[in-house]
């Protein structure tokens, strides 16, 4: 590698593998394997919670509502269709 590419390359801030760290972080948090992850709005509270796929359902982190992830893979699929 040419100095000056050495030069360059060290000015550019270092890249991360965030889709590695973030597969390890959730991980971390569900206990387990995890492969993706979605949110979804809770009906009841309107609080914001965080589901780590696969899994059968989420809990809502306020009250407790169940949501099933089905809708979120669909939504999800919507979306990469765009
Ligand atoms: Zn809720």
């Amino acid at each position: 590698m040419l100095l000056e590419q050495l030069v360059e390359k060290a000015a550019q801030p270092p890249e991360y593998d965030w889709d590695s760290y973030y597969s390890w972080l959730h991980g971390q948090l569900a206990g387990r394997e995890t492969t993706d992850y979605n949110y979804w709005l809770c009906k009841k509270c309107l609080s914001v919670n965080v589901v780590y796929l696969p899994a059968r359902y989420g809990k809502c982190r306020s009250c407790g509502l169940i949501h099933l992830p089905d809708d979120l893979r669909k939504e999800k699929m919507r979306r990469s269709d765009e």
